[in-house]
Parts: C-alpha cells; structure tokens; sequence
C-alpha cells in the first residue's frame, strides 16, 4: 500500500495567469490562486501520485459519500511573507497532527503529515506571486479530505480525495482591531463528551449557523459556546476563547481558558498563546491556566470589578478581543483600554504571535519553506 510520496509529484501549470488583486480588495476566503494540490488514495492501493493542478471544479458522482454522510474534514494555516522574501508557514506539524486525528475519526485515510507540509510548500512556491505583502496579510491554506466513494449506503470510505486551495487574505480587522460581541449560547450545544467537536470535521460548523444568526438578530456578532450544568464556557464563534481575571487573594492576574477534553478545538492559536504566556509573563503577577470556569463566574468577577479582558484566538485573527456578553438578558461589560478596542494582553499576545509569524522574532514555529 503506497504511502504519501512527495517524490511522484506531476505538476501541470495553468494556461491562465489570473491578475492579482489589491491588497485592500481582498476578502477572506473569497479568491483564490492558479493552482490547487489534488491527491487520490484508495483502500486497494494507498495514495497516488500527488498533482499540482490548474485550480478548477471537482468532478464528483452525486452519490459519493461524502455528500450524503459528511464524510469530510479540513484544516486552516497560513503562509507569510517575510521582510527578506522568505516563505514562512507557522507551526504546521500541529496542522497536520490535527489533521490526522480528524481523518482517524471519521476512517478517512491517514498520512505523513511532514510529506504533506512538503507537498503544500511546493504548492505555495508555484503560486507565490499570490501571496500579499505586509504586516496582517497572508496566503490562507485549505486543506481538506474527503469520502469519495460512490454508492448510497453507510460504511466507511474506500476511495478518498485530499486536495489543497491557496486564498489570499487580508488583517481579519484592516482598520485596527474591533472588538465583538457575544451571545453567551446555553439552548444549542457545539460540542459534547465523546463527541467529535475536537475534531475538525464540516460537520461540527454547519449547525452552529442557526444559533450565530439568531445571536445576530439580537444585535450580538457570535456565539459564546457554553456546555453543561454549570454553563462553562468552552469557545466563541470558531474561535478558542481566553479571560483575564484579577484574583483578589494574590494580587496576581489569571489568564485563563477551557482545558482540552474533547469539547473544544485543540486550536493552534490557543496552544501558541499558552506556551508563550507561560514563558513570557512574570510568574510573580501572572497565572496561566486551563481549567473550567462557567459564564456564572464571568459575570459574577465582572460584578466584583475583576474581570480585566478576554478575547478569542485563532488562524484567521490571531485574537480577536471582546467587548460584552449577552446572558440572561443583560450584558456583561468587559473592559477594554482607554480609547482603544482592545485590552492590554490581548495587544502584547498578538505582537508576540505576529513577529513569529513574520519572521521579525526568529522563532523554531515559523517553518520556512
Ligand atoms: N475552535 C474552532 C471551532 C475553530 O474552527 C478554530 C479554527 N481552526 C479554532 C477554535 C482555532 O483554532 P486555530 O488556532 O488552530 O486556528
């Protein structure tokens, strides 16, 4: 059974040469670059040779199982250009750990995610003239893996596709960052014990468009993920979510955010943001931890003049900070600095991740292709 070879690549080049747009024309997600990465694998034979290709549609029997049984799952980084040219793609080996485990839970098939980040460096190296300029803007990476086997019944995939788009993007916030607003969520659930909502899997986002629109209808940007009895807090929007706590016994200020269980995403971002803070923030004034903490808890340390900021992280904004939270029919306010859409940390944590990204802080996690 053949294993994923970066050595088989054929590579066929458009005949087109799509014109770029302006870095202020870019939309999230919206275009994309010339070619795509298109990889086959089967049960009978393992992977196929991988194949730079002219981006196009897929051709795909209506049966497949992937359309009737969400046989899919992807992933989401991005690669930066550095002041000296370089190509930078920030911490991909837990993209692909990622990655691996989602196709492991789904019986999609698994590979050697080093192969793949080869394969998707060879893939950005052709479309690098898509890749914007300057401080915030990047080349979006989508890698996504599907069921393709053919047929109307329910077993596990055969056949499998695993293909690679490249879109460039903008700052998720061009003029500054802009804090949002949450409905804290207690009536839909993302995620749940022994579920896959650590997974990422297609079919963990679809149902969570209902509950966003109706926290918009409410005049609130997303949703404040809550699970269980307690209501604790678990992620916002497709974000994980951090808060400062003063704590009054120490003096010291709590960074704090839900422990991996199975019921949040096992985000990038959020691994990132703990392992520098654990580094980098004076241990005298700071703790950082995982534990849970319920939206009873926010609401009632927002009350005593201790809650200092929160934001959510992840691929796209880095950290988005927060301003309040819908619960219960009225608003918990959280502080952000004088004149300014942001809190202090949550400034400081996004310099630190963006200098990685960009190679001003030279740093093992920026992975030069
Ligand atoms: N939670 C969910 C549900 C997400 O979709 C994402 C985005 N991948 C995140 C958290 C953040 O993960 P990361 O930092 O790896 O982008």
């Amino acid at each position: 059974m053949a294993e994923l070879d970066a050595s088989k690549l054929k590579v066929t080049l458009s005949e087109k040469k799509s014109k770029l747009l302006d870095n202020d024309k870019l939309v999230f997600g919206r275009s994309f670059t010339d070619h795509m990465l298109s990889i086959e694998w089967t049960e009978a034979e393992g992977w196929a040779a991988p194949e730079i290709k002219p981006y196009g549609p897929l051709v795909l029997d209506p049966s497949c199982c992937v359309f009737h049984y969400a046989f899919e799952l992807f992933e989401g980084m991005k690669a930066y250009k550095d002041a000296k040219g370089n190509i930078r793609i920030f911490r991909p080996d837990m993209n692909m750990i990622r990655m691996n485990k989602s196709a492991e839970r789904i019986c999609l098939p698994k590979f050697d995610g080093a192969v793949l980040t080869d394969l998707i460096g060879k893939l950005i190296k052709i479309d690098e003239r898509f890749i914007p300029e300057g401080q915030g803007f990047s080349l979006y990476i989508r890698p996504t893996l599907i069921g393709t086997t053919a047929g109307v019944g329910v077993h596990h995939p055969d056949r499998a596709l695993l293909y690679v788009i490249l879109s460039p993007v903008g700052p998720y916030y061009a003029t500054g960052f802009k804090a949002v607003s949450l409905e804290a969520t207690d009536y839909a659930t993302r995620a749940w014990p022994g579920g896959v909502g650590d997974k990422k899997l297609g079919a963990n986002y679809a149902p969570c468009i209902l509950p966003q629109l109706e926290a918009e209808k409410r005049g609130y940007q997303q949703n404040l993920w809550l699970f269980g009895p307690n209501n604790n807090v678990t992620e916002v929007g497709s974000m994980n979510v951090f808060f400062v706590f003063k704590n009054p016994q120490n003096n010291k200020n709590e960074l704090v955010t839900a422990p991996l269980d199975g019921t949040i995403l096992e985000g990038v971002t959020r691994d990132s943001i703990l392992k520098l803070a654990r580094e980098r923030l004076n241990p005298d004034e700071w703790e950082v931890n995982e534990r849970y903490y319920s939206i009873n808890e926010v609401a009632e340390k927002a009350e005593k003049g201790q809650l200092v900021e929160a934001f959510g992280s992840g691929t796209a904004a880095v950290v988005s900070p927060i301003k309040k939270i819908g619960w219960k029919g009225s608003d918990i306010d959280v502080p952000l600095l004088e004149d300014k859409e942001y809190g202090q940390l949550t400034k400081t944590v996004q310099q630190w991740i963006m200098d990685i990204q960009y190679g001003i802080d030279e740093h093992p996690w920026s992975h030069v292709i």
